[in-house]
């Protein structure tokens, strides 16, 4: 009787092990090759200078008003009101080369040339200290706005999202990593339309330096491996229409050139 229940328990092992085993496979099969009901969307990533490699995008964050003069020609008393965060999809981010295609719906294109900064690793509450650990690398990009619609949701007290998060919002140029180039900590950001400088600025301006918006976006969200940051633009801002041609660029981290279509 002993060895029958034996020979059935070892049975009952032996087959929810085959079935776990089973399970497992098929868990894994799924996970690497899942069912979807349509095509997936494609993997939004960024060029990295003097690499094939690419770094794939998570979330994109962009940092308000990170200018002091920004922050008074846009209307607030910097002395009064911190920069703030919001965010943009994914594949806002676009390659720079591709131009910049005039968006539907406004007749206020604005232009904002920005730092960005890409995160290879993140987390809650993050220490100032340690921010500057979790930078894979920096780059510059685009913060383009549709200023009217903006100026409508300030009206209304409304949400920007119109206004800062619509398609192809954030051209971009490729990242400069750390382990090559160091951090961005000063330098000249610029930024010129059809060859007449508009924007001219300094990093080492921002109100939020970059350990610092790291910890302090670290507070409100959980950061991850994938995250970009834009990190404001200086003064300056102003329009452009079609046909026009913006030049970025920031000490180090190269210029792009990208042409309103
Ligand atoms: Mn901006």
């Amino acid at each position: 009787m002993r060895d029958t229940d034996n020979s059935n328990r070892r049975q009952f092992l032996t087959g929810s092990a085959a079935v776990a085993t089973a399970a497992c496979v098929s868990t894994t099969a799924r996970a690497q090759s899942p069912d979807y009901v349509i095509d997936p969307p494609d993997v939004v990533s960024m060029e990295i200078a003097g690499s094939d490699q690419r770094f794939p995008v998570r979330r994109v964050y962009c940092l308000g008003r990170n200018y002091r003069a920004h922050a008074i020609e846009s209307g607030d008393n910097p002395d009064e009101t911190p920069p703030f965060f919001f965010i943009k999809p994914r594949d806002a981010v676009t390659d720079y080369r591709k131009g910049f295609p005039y968006p539907p719906m406004t007749s206020e294109l604005r232009y904002e040339g920005e730092m960005v900064v890409a995160l290879h690793s993140g987390g809650s509450d993050i220490d100032p200290a340690d921010a500057l650990d979790h930078v894979f690398g920096y780059g510059v990009g685009l913060d383009m706005t549709r200023q009217d619609l903006q100026q409508v949701a300030q009206q209304l007290s409304r949400p920007w999202a119109i206004s800062k998060s619509f398609d192809n919002s954030a051209p971009c140029g490729p990242l400069y990593p750390v382990a090559t180039n160091g951090h961005a900590v000063d330098g000249r950001i610029w930024l010129s339309v059809n060859g007449e400088i508009r924007q001219d600025s300094d990093l080492s301006l921002q109100r939020w330096s970059v350990p610092e918006g790291i910890a302090i976006l670290s507070r409100h969200y959980e950061l991850a491996a994938g995250d970009i940051i834009l990190t404001g633009t200086p003064e300056n801002i102003g329009l452009v229409v079609p046909g026009d041609v913006i030049n970025a660029g920031i000490d180090g981290l190269g210029e792009i050139e990208v042409v309103v279509t």
